[in-house]
């Protein structure tokens, strides 16, 4: 038997116009509105990126529209994705075969697999045979951090994007589109900042599936249109009237690749949870502060992205420092215990997942420990174990 989270009550007004425009881009699976912001211009491009993080101003500066392929979640059946991977993997890339071999990613004109595990690897090696008419890329981020190494390799790597995309668009990019495209996800960055502000403060103004999907939209829309949207959201919800419930304030870390179901965040905060810092949808703040838009913008994208994105799975942690960014991280937003749920099979959450725990325990910080798949169903177990994390707390201040 399924027990899935009741469903949030439906919003009117302007705020609920906002949410049901943002589930409806959730929902989107065929990525119609990336075909409706094609149709407007026939030199435009969209290019798919896969999770975690890609430069996505470089896109933007060459005229096309980065779009954030996050897998089918619960919304796919899976019929012929399984074929292609062997059972003891994650999710995500029999859901996103499943979506390329039906002609749900039609929409895109090129894809870029950023370099995070054997899996992706493998995915783009999967796309490159299924996909021969389309750009297909595996965009290799850096291992070293050293500017005159890494920094340079990297620029190179995001040099390459860029002709391949100004080749589809006929815009080439440069330094001056780019330092512009750098503003403009600059203000997107804001927005996400305020939000998240919002959030650590008040965090039920803010429900989790409510911020989720604004985070999500930001993976379909122009960077403009999504900035208006979520600041827009922000101001709506501080004039709401929502109450505070009796909930403790947990921190989510291992979610940053395949992403929870919706019907999972609801049951979280159900559960007498609030989720306020999480790793969804990282990719859009992965370099959480602005980049400098003046000078050379390719160095600033380089030396943002390995002097000052987040500490993930995914980035190579040359100063081992990841344990004490996260205790330090849970006393910044005052989080009470720490939720460890990571993809099934996810490598790189689950090999980060020992040192993270041994960083809390020295901290004497409480956690818990589940692992999830994007179509998970059945949420019972996973209730009573975050219901008694937060009673636990509540209690006794302990799990
Ligand atoms: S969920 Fe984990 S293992 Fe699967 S593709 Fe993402 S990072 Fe790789």
């Amino acid at each position: 038997m399924t027990i899935a989270a009741p469903a949030e009550p439906a919003l009117g007004g302007r705020l609920g116009a906002i949410i049901r425009r943002a589930t409806e881009l959730y929902e989107d699976l065929d990525f119609k509105s990336v075909l409706d912001w094609k149709a407007k211009d026939k030199t435009r491009r969209a290019i798919g990126f896969l999770p975690v993080y890609v430069p996505r101003e470089v896109i933007h500066a060459a005229g096309g529209l980065p779009v954030g392929i996050m897998g089918g979640g619960d919304m796919t059946e899976i019929v012929r994705g399984d074929s292609y991977f062997q059972s003891y993997i994650c999710h995500l890339p029999r859901s996103v075969i499943e979506l390329a071999v039906s002609g749900r990613l039609d929409a895109m004109d090129g894809f870029l697999f950023p370099s995070i595990c054997d899996v992706i690897r493998n995915l783009s090696g999967m796309f490159k045979l299924l996909k021969p008419d389309k750009y297909v890329h595996y965009f290799d981020l850096p291992q070293n951090f050293r500017a005159g190494l890494g920094g340079k390799f990297y620029a190179h790597e995001m040099r390459s994007v860029a002709q391949a995309v100004a080749k589809m668009t006929g815009s080439e990019v440069t330094d001056d589109r780019l330092r512009e495209s750098i503003t403009v996800y600059n203000a997107n960055r804001r927005a996400i900042a305020a939000l998240l502000e919002l959030r650590i403060e008040k965090p039920w103004l803010i429900p989790a599936t409510e911020y989720y999907l604004m985070l999500r939209a930001g993976y379909l829309l122009p960077a403009d249109e999504h900035t208006a949207l979520v600041n827009e959201y922000t101001l709506m919800v501080q004039q709401s009237n929502r109450r505070p419930l009796d909930n403790i304030r947990v921190m989510v870390r291992g979610a940053f690749c395949e992403q929870p179901p919706l019907a999972l965040l609801r049951t979280l905060e159900r559960a007498g949870c609030y989720l306020v810092d999480d790793d969804f949808v990282v990719g859009s703040r992965f370099i959480p502060d602005p980049i400098k838009a003046e000078g050379d913008p390719w160095e600033a994208l380089a030396e943002a992205f390995m002097q000052r994105s987040l500490p993930t799975a995914s980035v190579y942690d040359e100063k081992h420092q990841k344990g004490d960014l996260l205790v330090r991280r849970v006393k910044d937003v005052r989080a009470d215990g720490v939720l460890l749920m990571a993809p099934s099979f996810c490598d790189p959450a689950l090999l980060d997942q020992p040192m993270l725990q041994s960083a809390l325990e020295e901290a004497g910080i409480p956690f818990t420990s589940f692992k999830y798949s994007e179509d998970t169903g059945q949420f019972q177990v996973i209730r009573e174990q975050a219901g008694t994390f937060a009673d636990a707390i509540k209690l006794w201040g302990t799990a």
